[in-house]
């Protein structure tokens, strides 16, 4: 699988996907909820798809790959406009109120990716409506199998043809979206590994808290590497499911001898840590 920078003109991959359409100032300078483009927004998909990676399907493998992932529960893909795959995690954040408000708007709690995104220019109220737009197509295992037969390929398994963007959302539109793996036998893997892996720069660790917010996303710390673990929501990660962990983007981290961090522990944890001249952090495990 050839997989792109996390997003397009980062080398190290760590700049969240919720930057790429929008990298605005904070959202306060609305006068009140009433006036914010979030009181009209129904669904909030801002947070309740937690993009996770990015990649590119130039094989049959990459398409094989797409079909595992959605096989996770939870995962789904989104068809970007440009071609890529984003690899979404389906499940409201934890501090999303019924009312559709951020319980921690505004607060230190609450991310910068959070606080600096602009309701105003907002690219999810335009990518997800319907969800399958001219800037998006949402994808769960039904869908997918659905476009399948209209994908051509190479004799020797290279992408070779794809149909017109229009051909594809209509498609996909005659399959309703599903909340969980439905074409896979059996319970599907029991989590997923992804990158960006170990933080360079203190700022990397706001994307770490964005999304720990999620329910069922740890931080795994190993001695190499780092990763986000993406397990079922409620699920421990030092239940039986952690072992066997599909690593899809290769973050090569060996979850038996990995420290394992949730949003409540992050903080303590980021305070244990320290960065060099090198960029590189040196983690210290809390007592
Ligand atoms: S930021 Fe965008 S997607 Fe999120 S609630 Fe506001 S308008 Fe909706
Ligand atoms: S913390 Fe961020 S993702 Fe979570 S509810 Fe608030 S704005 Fe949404």
């Amino acid at each position: 699988m050839i997989l792109p920078d996390c997003i397009p003109g980062s080398e190290s991959g760590w700049m969240c996907p919720v930057y790429w359409n929008n990298r605005g100032y904070k959202n306060p300078a609305l006068s009140g909820w009433d006036d914010s483009p979030c009181f009209s927004c129904p669904d909030t998909p801002c947070c309740r798809y937690l993009p996770l990676h990015s990649f590119f399907i130039r094989c049959r493998e990459d398409w094989r790959t797409a079909e595992n992932l959605l096989a996770v529960p939870g995962i789904r893909l989104g068809l970007k406009d440009n071609g890529s795959f984003l690899v979404y995690l389906h499940r409201s954040c934890r501090f999303l109120a019924k009312d559709r408000r951020c319980r921690i708007h505004g607060t230190p709690e609450q991310s910068y990716i959070c606080r600096d995104y602009n309701p105003r220019t907002c690219w999810y109220k335009r990518a997800f409506p319907g969800t399958a737009t001219d800037l998006l197509i949402l994808l769960d295992a039904p869908r997918l199998a659905r476009l399948g037969p209209l994908i051509g390929w190479t004799g020797d398994g290279m992408l070779d043809r794809v149909p017109d963007w229009r051909i594809l959302k209509r498609e996909a539109l005659q399959v309703p979206l599903t909340d969980g793996p439905s074409l896979f036998p059996g319970e599907g893997p029991p989590g997923l590994l992804v990158p960006p892996g170990k933080p360079s720069k203190p700022e990397h660790f706001d994307l770490i808290r964005f999304r720990l917010g999620f329910p069922g996303v740890f931080l795994v710390v190993g001695e190499q590497n780092w990763a986000s673990l993406i397990l079922p929501e409620g699920q421990s990660p030092e239940g039986p499911a952690a072992g066997n962990i599909p690593d899809p983007f290769g973050t090569d981290v060996r979850m038996e001898r990995s420290l394992l961090i949730g949003l409540e522990s992050l903080t303590a944890f980021q305070d244990a840590c320290s960065f060099g001249e090198t960029g590189l952090v040196s983690p210290h495990r809390p007592e």
